[in-house]
């Protein structure tokens, strides 16, 4: 890509600059906070590791919404992070009037580019940026799946001693409690976990991957989650850089697929250049059914939160 913007200069953000950097997935990365100094004082440490990893893209930060313009994908990581013992949806109020001002920003500066929303909640908040700029499914979605998948994979891969280079896994729904990790289709190089898991174990590890956000916040205290987050982003954005078309789970916008309308939520999806080429409607059963319906549910009433906001 010729150029990323990552607005939000914080951990998740400088995580994903250095990760996107030392993948040379664009020419130029620009990062945008509002706090004085920050973005810039980030582009040069991350510029300086340069020589190590041998990229050779550009690297600026600023406080002013002009280095937006002319970026492809706008990466939005601002907003404020939970505190222990929060809960995603704890920060919706203050996240929604930092995102709307930032939406306004990307509209101005950069109308032509793909959103790829972070800030949490970040279902609630995928569905806000698509109303408010009007975009369309393919250019506006967010990252939770990449990330809930990789950390079923790694407690897979603790659980069971194997690779997790073999371990797939496919976790859809809200980003919250309420995920809906799919054994039935959690493969070890594609043997199924069942195979070398016991039911009660896996029920383990859907409970631990369900709070794994939170048990890192519960460890860091003063921050939460951003090496996995940062990489899960670089992932998705590999997949868009090198039109890879990969199929993973994106938060997307729901227009009838799954039965839903008016909600964006984490469904597997083809991802390209383009953004979301399209999602798959994958066949659930009964009990995945109801528990995709719940997690709807769940993502809806955050959502409906949104019209208390002013
Ligand atoms: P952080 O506090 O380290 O960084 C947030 C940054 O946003 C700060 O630098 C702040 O100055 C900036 N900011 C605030 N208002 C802004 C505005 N109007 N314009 C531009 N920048 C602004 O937080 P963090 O740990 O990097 O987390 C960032 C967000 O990502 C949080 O909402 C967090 O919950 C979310 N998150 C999501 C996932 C996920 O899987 N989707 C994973 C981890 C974190």
């Amino acid at each position: 890509m010729n150029k990323i913007a990552i607005v939000g200069a914080g951990r998740v953000g400088e995580t994903t600059a250095q990760m996107l950097a030392e993948k040379a997935l664009a020419r130029e990365i620009v990062l945008f906070d509002v706090q004085e100094g920050l973005p810039e004082g980030i582009a040069l440490d991350i510029l300086q590791t340069s020589p190590f990893f041998r990229f050779d893209c550009r690297i600026r930060g600023s406080n002013d919404p002009q280095i937006l313009v002319d970026s492809e994908l706008v990466i939005v990581t601002a907003g404020l992070p939970r505190k222990p013992g929060m809960s995603r949806a704890d920060v919706l109020e203050s996240n929604v009037r930092i995102i709307d001002e930032v939406t306004d920003r990307i509209m101005a500066f950069a109308p032509d580019a793909m959103v790829l929303l972070v800030s949490n909640p970040v279902d609630t908040l995928t569905y806000r940026v698509a109303q408010r700029t009007g975009w369309g499914q393919g250019r506006i979605f967010g990252q939770a799946g990449v990330l809930d998948a990789a950390r079923m994979a790694s407690f897979i891969a603790l659980e069971t001693g194997f690779s997790a280079r073999d371990i797939t896994t496919i976790v859809l729904g809200g980003h919250g409690d309420t995920m809906v990790p799919l054994t039935r289709l959690c493969t070890i190089n594609g043997i199924p976990i069942a195979h070398f898991i016991p039911q009660d174990r896996i029920e383990s590890i859907i409970e631990r991957t369900r709070k794994g956000g939170a048990e890192i916040l519960a460890l860091r205290k003063r921050s939460s989650a951003y090496d996995a987050p940062g990489a899960a982003v670089a992932a998705m954005v590999d997949a868009i850089a090198y039109n890879r078309r990969r199929v993973i789970p994106c938060v997307a916008l729901l227009e009838g697929e799954y039965g839903e309308t008016d909600i964006a939520m984490g469904v597997p999806c083809i991802l390209g250049e383009k953004g979301v080429e399209s999602i798959i409607e994958l066949a659930l059963n009964p009990d995945e059914r109801a528990d995709f319906e719940r997690s709807a549910t769940a993502v809806r009433a955050e959502r409906e939160r949104l019209s208390e906001i002013h």
